[in-house]
């Protein structure tokens, strides 16, 4: 009886994760092991590779957020198996996204009544935001050159040459012309000047950054609507404006409420925002509105029935997460006016 205990109790090594035979052997890289391995096994595996990581609370490269409260970890961990794009199963899910809309909308003052509902749309980020942001301006501006009876098949959007990667990505990956604004020496973003004489009946739009990503710095897009105005009046082109708010968008309204960059600007069409950078939450968060629904062509939303009633959507991917939405909103309503400016003072 004694020998047999003692037995099992030398046996206990063998069930000890860093002893088993499933850490001895090395890791598969390139094709999927034939045999299972025990779950404690696979967590301890993975979690003692990932310690080599950098640890995201020193990093504070691509200014996005790395802690939130817990009460909002709670929230995140109880949605982590909410499919987002599933809106008649989770209905309150999609009304919180839709008041994060409508609060930024204001934020940025779109011309809204009380309670009219601002159209835009979250996103995975801003690259998301800003792809969409660029379909409809292209497709608005396709639609007007048709109906004029014009060619339309060389679009081109004017930018800085400081713009993110991903204005790139969508003039290539959309064929549209990139016409890029040079930086001089001590002048590191876009000249309003300069972007105006690149516009052509060709342009699409106009993209001012609000926070260029090279020094931070907000581009003149008072000067530019007002440069712009003048052109169009001119040329009888209406050549509109969007801001790549992805950085600046959750800090002019609170440090600089009176800055006129935003939609109080006539041609300020759509802004992007990240949720993620300055709204407060953890990396897959973006947002982007529009001024109204005139400026969103209705041929680029979808209604889909097969998830139950009838639902429009406008986003380049379909399934995602809800975490981040109802973290967004958390944000947003737990912080108000008041405590988001000391957030970022
Ligand atoms: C970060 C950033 C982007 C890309 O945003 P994601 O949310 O990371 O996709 C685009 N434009 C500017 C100005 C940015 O700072």
């Amino acid at each position: 009886m004694a020998l047999s205990e003692t037995a099992s109790e030398s046996n206990a090594s063998i069930h000890s994760t860093f002893a088993s035979r499933y850490v001895r052997v090395s890791l598969p890289r390139f094709k999927m092991p034939t045999n299972s391995i025990p779950k404690e096994a696979a967590y301890q595996i993975i979690n003692d590779e990932l310690m080599l990581d950098g640890n995201p609370r020193l990093n504070l490269a691509s200014f996005v957020t790395t802690w939130m409260e817990p009460e909002c970890d709670k929230l995140i961990m109880a949605s982590i198996n909410k499919n987002y794009v599933d809106m008649d199963e989770y209905p309150v899910t999609t009304e919180l996204q839709n008041r994060c809309v409508n609060m930024i909308a204001h934020l940025f003052n779109a011309p809204l009544g009380e309670s009219e509902a601002a159209v835009g749309v979250g996103t995975v980020g801003s690259s998301e935001a800003i792809m969409l942001a660029g379909l409809a301006f292209k497709r608005q501006w396709q639609n007007k050159r048709k109906a004029e009876g014009k060619p339309y098949d060389k679009p081109n959007i004017v930018t800085g040459a400081n713009v993110q990667v991903c204005w790139e990505k969508f003039a290539r990956y959309f064929e549209v012309e990139l016409k890029e604004v040079k930086l001089r020496d001590g002048y590191y973003v876009m000249d309003p000047v300069k972007a105006v004489e690149l516009v052509d009946e060709n342009t699409i739009c106009v993209a001012a950054i609000l926070g260029s990503t090279l020094n931070g710095e907000f581009e003149d897009v008072k000067h530019l609507n007002d440069l712009l105005t003048k052109k169009n009046q001119e040329t009888g082109w209406d050549t509109p404006i969007h801001v790549d708010a992805a950085s600046g968008g959750f800090i002019a309204p609170f440090l600089y409420p009176e800055l006129e960059w935003d939609f109080r600007l006539p041609l300020v069409k759509s802004i992007n925002v990240s949720g993620h950078k300055y709204g407060l939450v953890y990396a897959g968060i973006g947002w982007v509105i529009w001024r109204s629904k005139d400026d969103l062509p209705d041929e680029l939303i979808f209604h889909i029935n097969y998830l139950g009633a009838d639902q429009p959507t406008f986003t380049l991917n379909f399934s995602k997460g809800s975490s981040q939405v109802i973290a967004q909103y958390y944000q947003l309503i737990r912080l108000g006016y008041e405590a988001s400016l000391m957030e970022i003072t």
